[in-house]
């Protein structure tokens, strides 16, 4: 099972295998100071936990709404008050209406709710994500940065511009000393994922990890969008080895390589025996292609 799910992070739920939901169990983590991980190696969740109620942090598919609440109900018998959707891949806002319903306000960068309102096509996984009912879109979005106070806990809400996609926002816990990456940082061990039919970049996801790595010190809980939880060491490497593919794809890319030849010369490959997970759909090949891609795109469009 875990296998199964772990190669399918940020697919729409329309997109993924046959997975029997019922099995799928969350995993609470308690990263401290009210705030607790609920992890399901998909898009997982955040909770923190306030004496006014609950604030949850991405609402996993449609059909785990129902566990992501119990899940919160074990750790409080408060509401849900408060959603934020980190971006808008449907393994992230898929119970939002289940919540609304429950009489959350839902947040989100303001391109989240144009994209959930439009429907979006993820080339990467030829998979179309339906238009979503009004009922399950934000009321209240914000362009830059936005801070809620809540629970005690200074909670940021900060837009990292073309990284998992274009409408990220990083979650920081600021007393707690935790943040969500949205989708642009990997976890221990695994590539993170920049959708370029989404509006992300390697050059975005670079620069979210910097902004993280500016926010955080060495016991800040880093939280990819599957996974167990990571500390800054992990973002560190993880930032360095991108930058490392950057350099080097771009080295190809100059010296008038193709795609076909740059995912040939495998310049991946001393770095990729750190950031390969059995079953992750994230290859060496596959991240110098889309890298590939990224900065030629990021040059094509320069130029216009
Ligand atoms: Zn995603």
């Amino acid at each position: 099972m875990i296998a199964a799910l772990a190669a399918l992070f940020c697919l729409p739920a329309a997109a993924q295998p046959q997975i029997d939901w019922s099995k799928v169990e969350i995993k609470t983590t308690d990263l401290g100071s009210g705030v607790y991980l609920l992890g399901w190696q998909g898009g997982d969740s955040l909770i923190l936990v306030g004496d006014e109620g609950v604030l949850l942090v991405d609402t996993s598919v449609a059909a785990m709404g129902d566990k992501i609440k119990a899940a919160a109900a074990k750790i409080s018998n408060k509401p849900i008050k408060v959603v934020v959707n980190t971006h808008a891949h449907a393994d992230h806002f898929g119970a939002n209406e289940l919540m609304a319903k429950g009489g959350a306000m839902i947040v989100g960068h303001e391109a989240l709710r144009e994209r959930m309102a439009k429907g979006q096509y993820l080339a990467a996984f030829n998979q179309t994500i339906p238009p979503s009912p009004p009922a399950a879109l934000p009321t209240v979005t914000y362009v830059d940065a936005m801070t809620l106070h809540f629970g005690g806990e200074i909670v940021e809400l900060i837009h990292v511009p073309n990284a998992h996609t274009d409408n990220d926002t990083l979650v920081h816990f600021k007393r707690a000393g935790v943040i969500h990456a949205s989708g642009t940082f990997g976890g221990a061990g695994n590539y993170p994922f920049f959708d370029s039919s989404s509006g992300g970049s390697l050059a975005g996801t670079i620069a979210s990890e910097e902004k993280m790595l500016s926010l955080a010190d060495a016991k800040t809980w880093i939280i990819a969008d599957e996974g167990d939880p990571a500390h800054t060491a992990a973002l560190k490497a993880s930032h360095d080895a991108l930058v490392a593919i950057r350099t080097r794809v771009q080295k190809l890319i100059d010296e008038g390589k193709t795609e076909d030849e740059a995912v040939a010369a495998k310049p991946t490959k001393d770095i990729d025996a750190s950031y390969l997970r059995a079953g992750g759909f994230l290859t060496g090949d596959v991240i110098t292609r889309m890298a590939y891609q990224s900065l030629k795109g990021a040059a094509a469009s320069a130029r216009r």
